[in-house]
């Protein structure tokens, strides 16, 4: 008999909500993660009492109440509400485009001389581009000065070449309101988000370190490593309760089906089928992290920098998402990270899916092999080559079928 009825590669967000699901259901599961630790990416590093969004900030946002109280079961949301502010040459405006920017921009008070004065400026031809459907909905002023370097700091193409939905996510609003989001439901988990992935993952067996493509992982391949890795573990997530039992077989791609009925595969899918058909790509981002001897470096967790001289696109003060009354704590520390958005390379993490016709087109043969495995569950944002959103996520791995 198998050890186990799911083998999961992947204990991110994902990988977890379906661990939990499996071990409700009765079912026996063993999650894998090539990386040191469990989260995937939205993993949080506990740097001196301070929860450092280590693959980038992460802000829980969603109108679907049944994803806010599942994931509120398992740890409190706190009330932080993104408002980042954008830093153009020195000057700051409100984010996203509202009558706080429109008053900075041109000193209007009212929405009616907010909406001449973008009329007066809007680009009024049919929209084929990034940059036209920014122009059309709020004029030269706030592209240039808001929109234009910016994202092309982000995605490293020109905005004339950049698909018109991505700026069609930020909210454009003629009210004094600052909330980056429309959702319904916004918050950070209290504690940071390893404490929801440690409580999906409590009592279920995890090996880290053990990458489902490699023969030689030391999870896969010796015992003491493994039992260190635990030893880790246990300091990184000390409330995670792991099996540090090693596995015994090599190169599980080859060998899952000697210890699982099924996989849920969380991985890259062009990696699953070894590239056959190529590389799909992304974009990525190096972030330069440090320690600063101050209590509060920036006054807000995202300060967004729209200017092209800049070579990073913004700079996230970590504490901020936890501490609404950051003033009161008087400790002089803080961790910044300034974020560089740069195009992917195989051998680097993988961030955004770069969703052009191309990719796609290479993604769907890729599902096309996908479609003919029976016991492969393939979900997540990298087996489906698609930017989710955490609540996403969370509704995905609700209502798969197992
Ligand atoms: P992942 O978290 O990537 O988990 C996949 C796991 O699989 C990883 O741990 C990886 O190590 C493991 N794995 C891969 N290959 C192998 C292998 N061969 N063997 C073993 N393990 C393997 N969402 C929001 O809602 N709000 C935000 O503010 C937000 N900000 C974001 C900022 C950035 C920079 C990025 C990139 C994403 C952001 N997201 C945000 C999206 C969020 O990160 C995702 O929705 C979520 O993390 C996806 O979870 P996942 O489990 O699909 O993927
Ligand atoms: N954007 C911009 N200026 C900003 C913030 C965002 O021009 O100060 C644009 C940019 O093109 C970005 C898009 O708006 O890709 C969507 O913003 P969001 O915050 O959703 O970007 P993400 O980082 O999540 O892609």
């Amino acid at each position: 008999m198998k050890k186990y009825d799911y083998l999961i590669v992947g204990a991110g967000l994902f990988g977890s909500v379906i661990a939990y699901r499996l071990k409700q259901m009765g079912k026996t599961c063993l999650v894998i993660d090539k990386r040191p630790h469990v989260g995937g990416n939205i993993y949080c590093e506990n740097v001196d009492g301070i929860n450092v969004h280590k693959y980038g900030a992460h802000i829980f946002h969603t109108n679907n109440k049944q994803v806010w109280d599942f994931v509120n079961s398992f740890v409190p949301f706190n009330r932080y509400t993104n408002q980042p502010v954008a830093n153009y040459k020195g000057r700051l405006y409100n984010l996203p485009f509202n009558m706080n920017t429109f008053y900075q921009m041109w000193g209007v008070t009212t929405p009616d001389e907010a909406r001449q004065k973008i009329e007066s400026q809007r680009y009024k031809g049919e929209v084929h581009n990034l940059e036209e459907q920014a122009l059309s909905l709020v004029g030269t002023d706030i592209y240039e000065r808001l929109i234009k370097d910016y994202t092309e700091k982000q995605w490293g193409r020109s905005c004339k070449e950049l698909p018109s939905f991505i700026i069609r996510r930020l909210p454009l609003r003629f009210t004094f309101d600052n909330n980056y989001f429309n959702a319904l439901y916004q918050g950070i988990p209290v504690g940071g988000y390893n404490r929801l992935i440690e409580a999906l993952l409590d009592g279920i067996d995890v090996q880290l370190n053990c990458d489902f493509f490699d023969s030689s992982s030391t999870a896969n391949q010796n015992h003491s490593a493994s039992c260190i890795d635990f030893v880790e573990l246990k300091f990184l997530h000390p409330a995670l309760t792991v099996n540090c039992e090693p596995l015994t077989v090599n190169h599980l791609k080859d060998s899952w089906q000697s210890i699982a009925s099924n996989l849920v595969y969380t991985g890259p899918i062009d990696q699953f089928y070894d590239y056959t058909f190529g590389h799909l790509q992304y974009r990525t981002v190096r972030f330069e992290t440090e320690t600063l001897p101050t209590n509060n470096y920036q006054g807000n967790a995202v300060v967004n920098y729209t200017d092209s001289a800049t070579p990073f696109t913004r700079i996230i003060e970590h504490k901020h998402f936890e501490e609404l009354v950051v003033a009161e704590r008087e400790e002089p520390k803080t961790v910044i990270s300034r974020e560089y958005s740069t195009e992917w390379q195989p051998g680097m993490e993988p961030y955004y899916p770069v969703n052009d016709e191309a990719n796609n087109s290479l993604y769907e043969k890729y599902v096309e092999l996908a479609k003919a495995e029976t016991n492969i569950i393939f979900g997540g944002r990298l087996a489906e080559y698609k930017y989710y959103d955490m609540d996403r996520i969370v509704e995905l791995a609700l209502s798969v079928n197992l």
